[in-house]
């Protein structure tokens, strides 16, 4: 039986996290039986063309959402983000050359960590010192016209910061991880060479890693790695060198469905602001009830995070909210504290909720 009136958690879950009701039905619709072939898409052969169609339209949408001109490859990946820290410097960080990288938070420092093991790097600007609660300026990224490369971290989940715009890196090429804001705003994807993001925050399930990379970078990959190390691999094969993860490209696919048809990233965009916005306005009015970590003009849209006066009344907040249906709203295990994330498919509904509970949660507790 279709469960279309199953009742819905408000899921401020920071990834895995929610996908749309449109497309969870659409997979519960297909799952025994898809398009009449008497099977799950599953139960299917990557090389038939029922998948081999799947595939295509994931890779075409994400085209077509983002814009990605014709120089650039998609590909699926498997490994999470966490190997796009090693597969990065591995074809990308020849001896002799330097990586730079920006440290917003836990997750660049993880970047970092893994590069440093294969070759030489160094820090372009970091925030550290203020407890990553902001984004460097583009005057403080200080790295050599002769860089291996420039990493960011468009988002970071853990600390909720976002970076606004890119910057112009002239000839030193641009790799971010967008793990957790990608599709949630438009970009310039011609300012970036690779652009890597785990699938499971705003692209679908976990298990898939979609990686954007131009062409002309790609040709200048080291070629004496491991095969399924090698980017190149997957862009010679349409990313089917070997069995591709195909459950998680298929609701990928049905995930960005669902986005062109909320009016694609100008519509997705406008959602975003709005119910970031009423979270962020529950801290602002709040007298310092609530207080954000991150400085205003660096807040994250996608990871809102705040704290209360200490850690008991943080424990109470985090009770009654699960209490009143709301999962996912404690900060992550390093920082502690409260982080709700807000990605694409977490409806409207939820924000007001959630600002309605921390309004009535402060005039109960204040
Ligand atoms: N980068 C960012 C920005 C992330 O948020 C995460 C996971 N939360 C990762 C990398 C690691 O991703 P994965 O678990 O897919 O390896």
């Amino acid at each position: 039986m279709m469960s279309t009136t199953a009742k819905r958690a408000y899921n401020f879950n920071a990834g895995p996290s929610a996908l749309p009701l449109a497309a969870l039905q659409k997979a519960q619709a297909q799952l025994l039986d898809f398009q009449g072939a008497g099977m799950s898409i599953l139960e299917m052969s990557h090389r038939g063309k029922e998948y081999e169609a799947v595939h295509n339209q994931a890779i075409a949408l994400l085209r077509e959402l983002l814009a990605i001109p014709e120089d650039y490859e998609v590909l699926f990946l498997q490994g999470g983000a966490s190997l796009q820290f090693a597969m990065v410097p591995m074809n990308f960080l020849p001896a002799g050359k330097r990586a730079a990288y920006v440290m917003t938070g836990v997750w660049s420092e993880k970047a970092y960590a893994e590069a440093k093991q294969l070759g030489e790097v160094y820090e372009a600007a970091s925030s550290k010192s203020d407890k990553h609660n902001r984004i460097p300026s583009f005057d403080e990224l200080k790295f050599d016209a002769d860089a291996a490369y420039l990493h960011i971290t468009s988002n970071n989940t853990i600390y909720g910061t976002q970076w606004r715009d890119f910057p112009d890196t002239g000839a030193v090429p641009l790799i971010a991880d967008m793990s957790s804001d990608i599709l949630s705003r438009p970009f310039d994807v011609s300012k970036f060479s690779l652009i890597y993001a785990g699938a499971q925050k705003n692209l679908g399930p976990a298990g898939v890693t979609v990686v954007i990379i131009k062409r002309d970078f790609l040709a200048t990959a080291n070629p004496n790695i491991p095969t399924m190390l090698r980017y190149g691999t997957f862009a010679k094969e349409n990313s089917l060198y070997n069995t591709p993860p195909t459950f998680g490209i298929y609701l990928m696919g049905l995930v960005l469905e669902w986005i062109k048809e909320q009016g694609g990233l100008a519509a997705i965009t406008r959602r975003n602001e709005e119910k970031a916005a009423l979270i962020y306005d529950a801290i602002d009015a709040s007298n310092g009830f609530y207080r954000g970590h991150a400085v205003p003009a660096d807040r994250s849209r996608m990871n809102i995070t705040f704290r209360l006066a200490n850690e008991e009344l943080e424990k109470k907040f985090l009770a009654e909210a699960k209490q009143a249906g709301f999962v996912g709203l404690a900060g992550h295990r390093s920082v502690g504290g409260c982080r709700a994330s807000a990605y694409n498919a977490v409806p409207v509904e939820a924000c007001q909720a959630l600002k309605a509970l921390m309004l009535k949660f402060q005039q109960e507790n204040s």
